[in-house]
């Protein structure tokens, strides 16, 4: 194979592996899928007790995914979110306006995104087909440069102003930008993965356009807390001004109204799938047979009787 394909190869290979997303376990992503948003609770490409990898669409702007995790951290001096009050963290009002002035901030982004996507993957293969390698890694360097320098300086400016707290993570984000134009071009994206942390992951789901499958998700959740575990809540795990499961399980309930939706619904008993099943677990609704005892995935002893 000569040089140029697998020049072009490796660039493409680089360029898709930007386009994975390491989630912590306890948290939440929010990807693109089709023209709205999907949330990923689990598994990934590779997943394990810290965190699961996922992939995004590998083009700027459909690329964007939003981690948000589902409980504040212990001694957490994060942004005014992380610890604002029940009714802010469900706000979906303040949801839209937080996700509306974040993308409206990075907008000079979107221009030295677009240029280095279209330097890399239209200029680049053309100037190859006429100009041969060693002139077009010349233009191509220059071009790079100029364009990678205003990223990283905009980059810098507009998260130290929406994110002043998170100094580490813009160092982290500058200094990749600065080193790979793969990386700049990401950076756009990249840059907006936390801007919705702190709010509550199913009001989250409720403010994205033509989000898919909110009341699955939302009827789970609020099992989880009406049926919660004690090995959920480790001593010292959560803080002290956290609000509590009933809190949460009421918030859940009002936002569900204001859909449409029926919260009772989620507590009743299900019809069997199998006339063997006599019992089901209230927590994630799997059905037993009369000899069962407990739930083995949820830990759940006291099963309820099934629909008949
Ligand atoms: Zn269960």
């Amino acid at each position: 194979m000569s040089p140029v394909p697998m020049l072009l190869g490796c660039f493409l290979l680089l360029y898709l592996s930007e386009f994975l997303v390491w989630v912590r376990s306890d948290a939440w992503l929010f990807r693109r899928r089709g023209r709205g948003w999907e949330a990923l609770t689990q598994g990934g490409l590779i997943s394990s007790s810290r965190g699961s990898l996922h992939w995004v669409y590998p083009v700027p702007q459909m690329g964007r995914a939003y981690s948000v995790r589902t409980s504040a951290p212990t001694g957490s001096t994060g942004s005014t979110a992380l610890r604002a009050p029940i009714d802010t963290a469900f706000s979906v009002v303040e949801i839209g306006r937080r996700y509306q002035s974040v993308e409206e901030a990075f907008q000079p982004l979107r221009w030295t995104s677009w240029c280095l996507w279209g330097l890399v993957w239209i200029v680049c293969p053309v100037l190859l087909k006429f100009l041969g390698l060693p002139s077009t890694l010349w233009i191509l360097s220059s071009g790079a440069l100029i364009l990678m320098v205003t990223n990283a300086c905009l980059l810098a400016r507009i998260h130290g102003k929406i994110f002043s707290e998170f100094g580490d993570e813009r160092l982290r984000l500058v200094l990749s930008a600065s080193l790979s134009p793969l990386a700049a071009i990401r950076s756009l994206d990249l840059a907006q993965k936390m801007a919705l942390d702190g709010f509550h992951p199913l009001a989250v789901a409720a403010a994205l356009p033509g989000f898919q499958g909110w009341e699955t998700l939302a009827a789970d959740q609020w099992r989880r807390l009406r049926y919660s575990v004690t090995s959920e809540n480790p001593a010292g795990g959560t803080p002290v001004d956290a609000p509590s499961s009933v809190e949460v399980r009421a918030a859940i309930e009002v936002l569900a109204r204001q859909r449409g939706v029926d919260p009772a619904l989620w507590d009743i008993a299900p019809r069997a799938e199998d006339p063997a099943h006599t019992q089901y677990c209230p927590r994630c609704r799997t059905q037993f047979t009369r000899q069962a005892t407990l739930c083995r995935d949820c830990h759940w002893t006291a099963l309820l009787p099934i629909c008949r």
